[in-house]
């Protein structure tokens, strides 16, 4: 198994393990690698900034402090995307129904307008803004 540092064409960093280097190539030919973000195929080795300590020029430091970033974004998501349900424009009134009583209690997530989130959180219903925009799924 190897462990590659991969690059999408929207410029998110992510890691992904393959069986050997010419598996990573032939799966990368085929556009089966996608990214982990935003499911784009354009997917490349991302190329490893150096750290020499001797350069006299700076390195920022930003950099990574975004990718350690986008790796929490991405955890976060992942543990919301397997742990809540989906149901998309719904979301306030499915929000409403289970308040409510009508519907079991559940993890949930979804799109509402501020308007409409600001709805809820002033009828005491506790809803929190994600940090990334859902997934949509196609039914
Ligand atoms: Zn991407």
């Amino acid at each position: 198994m190897i462990q590659y540092s991969l690059k999408c064409n929207q410029d998110h960093a992510f890691e992904s393990w393959f069986k050997s280097a010419d598996a990573f190539e032939k799966l990368q030919a085929a556009g089966m690698i996608t990214c982990s973000l935003c499911g784009s195929t354009q997917v490349e080795k991302a190329i490893m900034a150096p750290r020499v300590s001797t350069s006299k020029k700076k390195t920022p430091s930003l950099k990574s402090d975004s990718s350690a970033a986008e790796q929490a974004l991405k955890e976060l998501r992942k543990h919301v995307e397997k742990n809540s349900h989906y149901v998309g424009r719904d979301f306030v009134k499915e929000a409403r129904d289970m308040h409510e009583g009508n519907t079991p209690e559940r993890s949930i997530y979804g799109e509402a307008n501020p308007m409409e989130a600001k709805k809820l959180i002033d009828d005491g219903i506790p809803v929190a803004p994600l940090p990334f925009a859902p997934k949509r799924r196609s039914n």
